[in-house]
């Protein structure tokens, strides 16, 4: 059985590179879950036989479509919209959109396909997908960025709805750009449809508590990773690169646990206060004024900016919490940080660590919480801001939180105990990779051949 298993998963593997060439990313990711996977086929033929693993690898639907949308000067730009509709299986697909110079079909199938395992892992009734476009917001007017959101909604209204498709927002997308989205497919429909999208403001039907969901969902993840080796936040160094939603809030969080934050970054490079990182100033600078992260400082003269994002990794500490990009920690990066006393590595972006680095992590025994699992607070509480649209009603900041904090240990949990009956103790990737595909493995059984 373990032959065949093994057979099957390298054969589709094969099919999923001939399929798709030089998709670097995706086929990055596709590796690490393959991977994980053999040990699953060897104890159930039925996935063999029902071809699962070759259905759930090739998405369900792509959309990609042009978006024209002209600038304050009147120059006219056209940008690739895309939308991949991956799975379906626990619920309408359900997962950000990322607006990036750097998006293509690679980074969008990576994405999309993590997501499907991701909001598994959740418990909740979401399907996995993934959306963006290539379009870079950096320096771009506020009336600029409308105009794109709405060119960028007006194709893709056609293909979601709160039943069918749900996206919300990941890098380059925020609040307000959902609310330009939401604005104009309520014009479009004729319809206040609020769980069209999540991630929107409170006041227009977005969930208290979306916006510091993953960052405090990764907290919370990391907390039962170390408490499961006896070991808490207290005190512990730790560097968090990135300083978008995602940072912030896993800042603040860790912060309240007793860290003591030392660094972030942006895209140009990180800024290091060995005194501890004041947030204060980060917010008004990322979330109010829309600076560079260099400009802290100018308020807090002892802290020192280097140009360079790579660089934050060789900053001593003990918790590390990549929260920026993805492939943004490699090999070298992880040596330095072992090196430096690293205790455990929890990822707030998506894929942030490459497989090099994810290796030398379990290979010597850091505690490392993988995206999936440790990033899905944020989609969880999205998938908890569908029910409140769903039921025209509103819970509290506080019911939400605690919510999300029970998700986050149950989700701990699941891992802890998954990788543990297939034979990985203390292997968190492989818990999450198997937990996640189990749970929509058995669901599309059920559902029978399409
Ligand atoms: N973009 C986030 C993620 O990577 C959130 C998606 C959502 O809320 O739908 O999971």
């Amino acid at each position: 059985a373990r032959r065949n298993a093994n057979d099957y998963v390298h054969q589709v593997f094969e099919l999923v590179k001939r399929r798709n060439p030089g998709q670097k990313e995706f086929l990055q990711a596709v590796r690490e879950i393959f991977d994980s996977l053999r040990p699953v086929f060897a104890q159930h033929p039925e996935y063999i036989r029902d071809g699962i693993l070759e259905r759930i690898v090739e998405p369900e639907r792509i959309i990609s479509f042009r978006v024209t949308w002209e600038d304050d000067n009147g120059k006219v730009h056209v940008n690739r919209g895309y939308r991949v509709q991956y799975n379906s299986t626990l619920g309408p697909y359900k997962g950000g959109l990322r607006f990036h110079p750097s998006v293509n079909d690679s980074i969008i199938k990576f994405l999309g396909f993590e997501q499907i395992f991701k909001n598994a892992l959740t418990g909740l009734p979401i399907g996995g997908g993934k959306g963006g476009a290539d379009f870079d917001p950096k320096g771009k007017t506020d009336r600029e960025i409308m105009r794109f959101c709405q060119s960028f909604i007006t194709e893709l209204s056609k293909h979601v709805g709160p039943d069918t498709d749900v996206p919300a927002g990941d890098i380059g997308v925020g609040k307000r750009e959902i609310g330009y989205m939401f604005g104009h497919y309520k014009r479009l429909r004729n319809a206040y449809e609020a769980g069209v999208f999540t991630g929107k403001d409170p006041e227009s039907g977005g969930s208290l508590g979306r916006k510091e969901a993953t960052g405090y969902g990764l907290v919370y993840f990391t907390v039962e990773m170390l408490k499961h080796h006896g070991l808490d936040l207290e005190g512990k160094t730790t560097v968090v690169s990135g300083s978008g939603n995602v940072s912030i809030y896993a800042m603040e969080k860790a912060i309240e646990y007793g860290a003591e934050v030392v660094a972030c970054s942006d895209s140009n490079g990180y800024i290091h206060d060995p005194a501890g990182i004041n947030l204060e100033t980060v917010k008004q600078l990322k979330e109010v004024e829309r600076r560079r992260i260099k400009d802290y400082i100018l308020f807090h003269p002892n802290a020192t900016y280097t140009e360079g994002c790579a660089d934050i990794w060789s900053i001593p500490c003990e918790i590390a919490l990549p929260c920026a990009t993805q492939n943004e920690l490699d090999e070298a990066s992880a040596a330095k940080l072992i090196e430096n006393g690293l205790i455990a590595i929890a990822e707030g972006a998506n894929m942030p660590c490459d497989q090099e680095a994810i290796d030398l992590f379990l290979e010597d025994g850091i505690l490392y919480g993988p995206a999936k699992a440790a990033n899905a607070g944020g989609v969880a509480v999205s998938a908890m801001e569908m029910s409140q649209n769903s039921m025209r009603y509103s819970w509290t900041e506080q019911e939400v939180n605690e919510k999300l904090h029970r998700v986050m240990i149950d989700i701990h949990k699941n891992c802890v105990e998954t990788a543990e009956q297939y034979g990985f103790k203390n292997n968190l990737m492989v818990g999450a990779n198997i937990a996640g595909f189990k749970k929509v493995a058995d669901a599309m059984v059920a559902h029978g051949l399409h």
